[in-house]
């Protein structure tokens, strides 16, 4: 019994001096890994236009079956991506999401990507609902 409390005393005594691996967070934040995958964003060409063309390929993919795209064709007067259609719906049900980045993998024009902000808790149900006004990048 004794012998078992000196070598807990001297563990303890051990890392008391060492440098904390712990975190003061939020304050203090550890740099995240470069591959990191968390929340979505539907990205921008340079010129302002939309790169998501409505094809689909990342609801297929979905594992979870937490995305909808709903396409809609682009006419020349009002055009939103370069392609043919573009998404007039976009949505990701994060709750279901399992961050697996396939999405991600399966679209043809690096639309939709999963960066590193992971602060994603809430307290309301529908503020998991990710529509296209929260996903997509503002204009710069
Ligand atoms: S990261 Fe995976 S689970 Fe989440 S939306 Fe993309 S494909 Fe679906
Ligand atoms: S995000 Fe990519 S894969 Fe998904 S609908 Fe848009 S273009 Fe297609």
């Amino acid at each position: 019994m004794l012998t078992e409390l000196l070598q807990a005393l001297g563990i303890t005594g051990k890392y008391l001096f060492t440098r904390s691996v712990t975190l003061r967070y939020p304050e203090e934040r550890r740099e995240p890994y470069l591959r990191t995958r968390w929340r979505h964003k539907l990205m921008r060409h340079e010129n302002g236009l939309e790169r998501c063309i409505g094809c689909s390929l990342c609801e297929a993919a979905c594992p979870a079956r937490c995305i909808r795209v709903v396409a809609e064709e682009n006419t020349e007067e009002a055009r939103v991506s370069p392609g043919e259609r573009y998404a007039k719906e976009y949505e990701i049900n994060m709750i279901r999401c399992i961050f697996c980045g396939l999405c991600q993998e399966a679209c043809p024009v690096e639309a939709i990507v999963l960066r590193e902000d992971f602060e994603l808790a809430d307290y309301e149900r529908d503020s998991f609902r990710f529509t296209k006004d929260r996903l997509l990048e503002p204009q710069k």
